[in-house]
């Protein structure tokens, strides 16, 4: 399994080397998440050793018990599942990036339980590209007037969107949301909001990363291809 994770961890390094290459980006300009959720502790400290920083669960109360067992590291954690209200004041504790922000009241709750002496926030609106019904994230068209509401709130900082596309096998099924969640990122940086930036793009998965970077993004987010599949 450790070896399984170094090997992992160094294919997918290449595969993002290459995208970076192929659309002239620098590695630099990509942060790699590691998605640890359903898997163990021991497993973040194999790919942590292998380099890995950045670290991202979806669910509050499976990443307390993780980060118990954890303490010490010096990763960077990332929250990408929907976040619910009665969870915001220790998921402030608990991570240092929230990807899934996809309400006013949301942001609101996030933005009282910070502290103002600390540094902000930094968060990223979840759109929802495709309108899944089954899926969270705020509608394209809802985006604008999201990121007005949230820039007045000094204890965080907008830093870009996130996506989650339809699943397909193929990635160039996916291509033309990553492409238009670029093209909305730039609409909105057009209308320079005070507070607002909108360089961070959290798009691609396993599947789908390599392509993702081509299209822009700033942040990849991998579970399955680092940790193996999840039961
Ligand atoms: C689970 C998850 C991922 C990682 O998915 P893989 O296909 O295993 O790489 C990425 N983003 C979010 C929001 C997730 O919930």
């Amino acid at each position: 399994m450790i070896a399984n994770i170094q090997d992992n961890i160094a294919w997918v390094e290449d595969r993002i080397a290459t995208a970076c290459l192929r659309s002239g980006r620098r590695r630099e300009d990509v942060k790699l998440v590691a998605v640890s959720k359903t898997h163990p502790p021991e497993l973040v400290r194999v790919a942590y050793a292998a380099g890995l920083r950045d670290f991202g669960e979806n669910r509050v109360q499976e990443a307390t018990s993780k980060r118990q067992a954890l303490t010490g590291l010096g990763a960077t954690w990332h929250m990408l599942g929907h976040l619910q209200s009665n969870k915001v004041r220790i998921a402030r504790d608990l991570f240092q990036w929230v990807h899934s922000v996809d309400s006013p009241r949301l942001a609101e709750k996030l933005a009282q339980v910070g502290d103002p002496a600390l540094a902000p926030l930094p968060v990223l609106i979840e759109v929802n590209l495709a309108g899944e019904t089954s899926k969270a994230g705020v509608r394209a068209g809802d985006v604008e007037a999201l990121a007005e509401q949230i820039a007045p709130f000094a204890t965080l900082k907008l830093r870009g969107l996130m996506v989650i596309p339809p699943y397909s096998e193929n990635p160039e099924d996916v291509r033309p949301y990553f492409r238009q969640l670029r093209a909305l990122a730039s609409s909105i940086e057009a209308r320079k909001i005070p507070n607002v930036s909108m360089r961070e793009l959290s798009m691609g998965m396993s599947n789908d990363f390599a392509v993702a970077i081509e299209e822009g993004a700033t942040i990849v987010r991998v579970g399955t291809a680092i940790f193996g599949g999840r039961t």
